[in-house]
């Protein structure tokens, strides 16, 4: 039986025992601790672009060093965050830490933040929570985006127009996350003021195999260039895929292929150059020098 033993210690899991409600009920526990003892991350992702190898943006992922389990993937416990209302604190905590982290790097680097749905159901409030972070850390709206999922756009409509209006007027970028998931239309780039569009690694993967994935996406490159509304693919892992994705125009990767999220002190180091894998230097011709 998985017992506490006090605050913030949990003994092992008996594996025969542990129901995943139990699980649940004890991360939820665990979590509302986590902040406070410093055992939430961020680990930041290049997006970059394949011409040159600089890096455009960084995107903040959360981590939970959790102290007996290890490292928690954000799938697992967001949503439990999400579901105890803990998230408004922990995306607070995020915003302003990664706008602090940004101001580190080159200004020309852009940094991304996940936004939860239910962050944005606070209505108004959002927007001064984003720009207390931008305050705090001096961070210029425009290096800011904010990503979101379609499930943000489904109800409440006007009061989502109205907040994503005023944070675009304050001059920070709106990222539609996870394009091609779930019902996501082509629709959604015309009602709501997008700056960019992220393709979700999922269709990135189903490429190769299917040629009606790749059809929807040269449509929507086409569409997103037309409405001057950038266009970012994930889960880039494979040169075949690379070179699709440029085909169509997309000069914004972020994948294995170029970087695994990283700690930020590691970030630094490797954004402050160009990131060019060995088999691009070996395919033009180039050579490491
Ligand atoms: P997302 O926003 O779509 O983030 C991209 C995910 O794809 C990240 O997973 C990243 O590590 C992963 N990824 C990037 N390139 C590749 C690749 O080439 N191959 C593969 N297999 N995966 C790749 P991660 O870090 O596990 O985050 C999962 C999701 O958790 C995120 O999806 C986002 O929805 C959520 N999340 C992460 N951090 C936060 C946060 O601070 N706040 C909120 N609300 N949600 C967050
Ligand atoms: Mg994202
Ligand atoms: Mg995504
Ligand atoms: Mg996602």
């Amino acid at each position: 039986e998985a017992k506490r033993l006090g605050r913030g210690q949990v003994v092992a899991y008996s594996p025969a025992l542990s129901s995943e409600y139990e699980k649940r009920v004890m991360l939820e526990k665990d979590l509302q601790a986590a902040l406070d003892n410093d055992e939430l991350e961020l680990r930041y992702q290049p997006i970059v672009d394949p011409r040159s190898g600089r890096t455009i943006c960084c995107e903040a992922l959360l981590r939970w060093q959790h102290p007996t389990l290890g490292e928690i993937p954000p799938s697992v416990f967001v949503p439990i965050a999400e579901g105890t209302g803990m998230i408004s604190r922990i995306g607070s905590w995020v915003l302003v830490s990664a706008c602090a982290e940004a101001m580190h790097w080159s200004p020309d680097i852009k940094v991304a933040v996940n936004l939860s749905p239910l962050q944005f159901k606070q209505g108004h409030d959002i927007v001064d929570i984003v720009t207390d972070a931008l305050l705090r850390s001096g961070l210029a709206a425009r290096r800011l985006e904010l990503e979101i999922t379609e499930t943000v756009l489904i109800d409440d409509t006007e009061q989502t127009l109205a907040i994503l209006e005023e944070l675009r007027e304050i001059g920070i970028g709106i990222s539609l996350d996870d394009f091609g998931t779930g019902f996501a239309s082509l629709a959604y780039l015309n009602d709501f003021p997008f700056s960019k569009v992220k393709i979700d690694r999922k269709f990135t993967q189903n490429l190769e195999q299917s040629t009606r994935t790749a059809a929807i996406l040269k449509g929507i490159a086409q569409t997103t260039k037309d409405l001057q509304i950038e266009l970012v693919a994930e889960g880039v892992e494979k040169t075949v895929q690379l070179d699709y994705m440029r085909s169509l125009g997309i000069n914004a990767i972020q994948g294995y292929l170029f970087s695994r999220p990283l700690r930020a002190t590691r970030l630094r180091r490797v954004i402050a150059k160009p990131i060019i894998p060995s088999w691009s230097l070996e395919r033009s011709g180039r050579t490491v020098t």
